[in-house]
């Protein structure tokens, strides 16, 4: 970190800042510049929160130089080398591929999409059972006997089992049922839910929240990876903008700032972010092509008649035809 003094600064208060620097445990090495003092400040900075050296008045400007996200970046140590789920390793040239319904909303209706995204390469299957829904009049999942449903159908095709989990007290039930937890953008900064989480066992899937940066998506994630959970997913869908023709704008380039701040795998979901069908499959396609390790896709057995997202669902036509497309475009990456 470095410390900017102001010139014309009162000596007492650079004292008074050199001494509570110290007390905190830092060492600094101090220089003189063309115009001003500079102060290089040496230790871990991790738990230090750099804004409260403003409360100085001989303090012009803080520069971080370690970034606050110490499990999740890049260099870290512990990093896990590969990114595994059941001893399968995904990565942008085998990119983890999930997809289902927004909502499970009966065991014909999961079983007949699990059955078709299997068919078409899949590796896990999505579906919402406690749904975060903007209107409380809207449907909101079918509980516990969703999540149930889910299970076993993903079991019976081999796939992946993925669902939101909105409230820390259904962690136990996620655990015994479900292979990936997804925290949903809405709940990416509750900070109950991703300490609990980090106490699980379970790989979670960290969708980034509709309002927050690049930076605030990582020290969520560290929420989950410091109190012990070393698997998480990073997941972008999409980000609120000025612009009202997409539902979200699909932020692309958050997947390379992820990747390279941080060793996490990043997968997108441009069902949220299009709202659309239509868009679903290009933007998809164009997020392999950024090197996403991976792709959530939201997909019906008729999308007219879903409970929930409807409008963003791929029909197991169009699925089928952007998994075939998918196969050439990794190649060629
Ligand atoms: C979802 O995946 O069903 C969902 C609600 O997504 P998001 O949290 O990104 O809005
Ligand atoms: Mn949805």
């Amino acid at each position: 970190m470095i410390v900017l003094v102001k010139p014309g600064y009162l000596e007492n208060d650079l004292k008074a800042l050199k001494s509570h620097l110290v007390h905190t445990g830092f060492a600094i090495q101090e220089t003189q510049g063309a115009s001003q003092i500079v102060l290089y400040i040496l230790g871990d900075t991790t738990r230090f929160d750099e804004k409260t050296l403003y409360a100085f008045a001989c303090v012009d400007s803080v520069i971080r130089v370690q970034k606050p996200f110490k499990e999740s970046q890049k260099n870290n140590a512990q990093a896990p080398r590969d990114f595994m789920l059941n001893n399968v390793t995904y990565h942008k040239k085998h990119p983890l591929i999930i997809a289902g319904p927004c909502s499970v909303e009966s065991a014909v209706q999961i079983d007949a999409i699990a059955h078709h995204v299997k068919q078409c390469g899949a590796h896990g299957l999505r579906g919402g059972a406690y749904k975060p829904r903007t209107s409380p009049y809207n449907f909101q999942g079918l509980g516990e006997k969703g999540l149930k449903m889910l299970s076993e159908t993903a079991k019976k095709y081999d796939l992946l089992s993925v669902s939101e989990i909105t409230n820390k007290d259904d962690l136990p039930l996620f655990e015994s049922l479900i292979d990936i937890i997804q925290v949903g953008a809405r709940n990416m900064q509750n900070y109950d839910l991703l300490k609990a989480l980090g106490k699980s066992r379970k790989t979670i899937l960290l969708k980034r929240g509709f309002v927050n940066t690049v930076d605030e998506w990582l020290m969520s994630a560290e929420y989950i990876l410091s109190n012990g959970n070393r698997s998480v997913i990073l997941c972008e869908r999409g980000i609120r903008t000025f612009e009202p023709s997409t539902r979200h704008t699909l932020d692309l380039s958050s997947v390379l700032v992820a990747k390279k701040l941080s060793h996490l795998p990043v997968i997108v979901d441009p069902s949220h972010a299009a709202g659309t069908f239509e868009f679903v499959a290009p933007l998809a396609k164009a997020a392999l092509a950024v090197g996403a390790d991976g792709l959530m896709i939201e997909v019906h057995d008729a999308p007219e008649r879903a409970l929930s997202d409807g409008n963003q669902s791929l029909t197991f036509k169009n699925f089928s035809h952007l998994m075939a497309t998918i196969k050439t475009l990794v190649n060629a990456l």
